[in-house]
């Protein structure tokens, strides 16, 4: 059976950081380094371990590959790693295999109790919302560069992350920041949105356990909503990355978008330093995608009227009403949020305009079904014989030549050449006749026309 194979890691502590790199080999692929840029603190052997079981396991499930590690696995993450696998199958049946969990069973690490708690924090309403509900649980919040911001944004992060520490320092916390490649490792077997994501921030978070041991992970997404589908981070498997030392909370999962942002549109703090924009590499939120669009629905809902400052292109309600659009299902399930929010506050022009852009979704849904199905019962001769295919008719060459007048008849072509007929002999009879003036018959053929 082919191997991804994790090496023996290195940790590297100095004044400034701690630098943990681990080789892995995947199949069909060089060895590639995985590194993680922390701040100054102890990472157990066993702690990277655990952090390149979690993500590691997401790379061999692609083709049901064996994942070798270097040592045993802490026995609270193995216990339920077969749930998690569970899972992942019954999501992703067609881009997931079972892959072999006979791993050893590490001992307990000795890490004194109460150590603290952590968020990941983006600037995002999710972020916002976890961080000030359970400000007075949290010890520090978490910015991981590389994951939304590419490692080469190098100016954009500068900015992003100097934006973020100053809101950090207004809730009163530290923020702590780490670097990391590890998509390069995942992103081509496991896609970061619908797999990979909620495994990548539990892999940070094991690593910082030295200082936290509950780690929060602020849910995007209402749990009726989610209920048989897969998310990348999700309340059913963020969980189960928990480890022996380490607790992983899915936050919020029970929070609609509309009271988020009623709770985030009290804080001073967050609405001057909201960050939701994903499309944007220079802006912070660029105010035309779909996400920026969305949130300045959902602040205008809340009675933040005033977005100047939080949208970089800031339009008028009424104009992201008129151009409002769904482009995924996940956008689906909050515009429907929306609107059942909107009725209750007498908002008629965001229900209709809320309402089209479903129905206009819907029927986009439907079509492609449709066109599919067609395709797939053509292989059975019953629904042919129902539904004979429609007979073509023939198909008009690309580039038809312009088409040509018809050509003149007789008769047209006497009556235009008849002046010609009459005038040449009276030319000749004035040429004749001294005295007389040539102009009179000498005019153009077209006058006589
Ligand atoms: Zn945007």
């Amino acid at each position: 059976m082919p191997q991804v194979v994790v090496a023996e890691p290195s940790v590297q502590r100095t004044a400034e950081n701690t630098v943990v790199r681990v080789d892995v080999t995947v199949p069909g692929s060089p060895p590639r380094t995985v590194e993680y840029v922390l701040p100054p603190l102890a990472v157990h052997r066993q702690q990277v371990i655990d952090a390149m079981f979690v993500v590691g396991r997401l790379v061999a499930m692609r083709e049901g590959w064996r994942l070798v590690l270097p040592g045993p696995v802490s026995a609270r993450l193995l216990d339920r790693a077969e749930i998690m696998q569970d899972m992942f199958l019954e999501w992703h049946p067609a881009s997931m295999k079972p892959i072999p969990l006979d791993f050893e069973v590490a001992e307990p690490l000795d890490l004194p109790s109460g150590r603290g708690a952590i968020s990941t924090f983006t600037g995002g309403v999710d972020s916002f919302y976890t961080v000030l509900e359970n400000r007075e649980q949290l010890d520090g919040l978490l910015f991981i560069h590389g994951l939304d911001i590419p490692l080469e944004e190098t100016d954009f992060r500068a900015r992003v992350s100097k934006e973020l520490v100053a809101a950090a320092a207004d809730i009163g916390l530290p923020l702590v920041q780490v670097e990391t490649n590890v998509r390069q490792l995942t992103n081509p077997y496991a896609s970061w949105g619908k797999k990979a994501h909620g495994a990548i921030l539990s892999s940070v978070g094991i690593l910082l356990a030295e200082r936290f041991d509950t780690f929060f992970v602020p849910g995007s997404r209402l749990r009726s909503t989610v209920r048989g589908l897969g998310w990348g981070s999700h309340v059913l498997i963020d969980r189960l990355n928990s480890t022996d030392y380490l607790s992983v909370v899915h936050d919020a999962v029970d929070v609609t978008r509309h009271s988020k942002t009623a709770r985030i549109a009290e804080s001073a703090t967050a609405l001057r330093y909201l960050r939701v924009c994903y499309s944007s590499q220079s802006e912070f939120n660029c105010g035309t995608c779909p996400k920026c669009r969305r949130t300045q629905l959902d602040l205008d809902l809340v009675g933040v009227t005033d977005t100047e400052r939080i949208f970089a292109e800031c339009v008028p309600i009424e104009d992201v009403l008129a151009q409002f659009e769904i482009p995924a299902p996940g956008a689906l399930n909050f515009a429907r949020q929306t609107v059942r929010v909107a009725r209750t506050k007498d908002r008629a022009d965001i229900v209709q305009a809320l309402l089209h852009a479903i129905h206009q979704y819907e029927a986009a849904v439907v079509t492609k079904e449709a066109i599919r199905l067609r395709w797939t019962l053509r292989r059975y001769p019953e629904f042919v014989e129902a539904f004979p295919p429609r007979q073509r008719k023939p198909k008009k060459p690309r580039h038809a030549p312009p088409p040509q007048p018809p050509p003149p008849t007789l008769r047209a072509v006497i009556a235009h050449r008849l002046p010609d007929f009459v005038a040449g002999p009276l030319r000749q009879l004035v040429r004749r006749t001294r005295g007389a003036k040539s102009s009179v018959l000498g005019r153009p053929r077209a006058d006589h026309l």
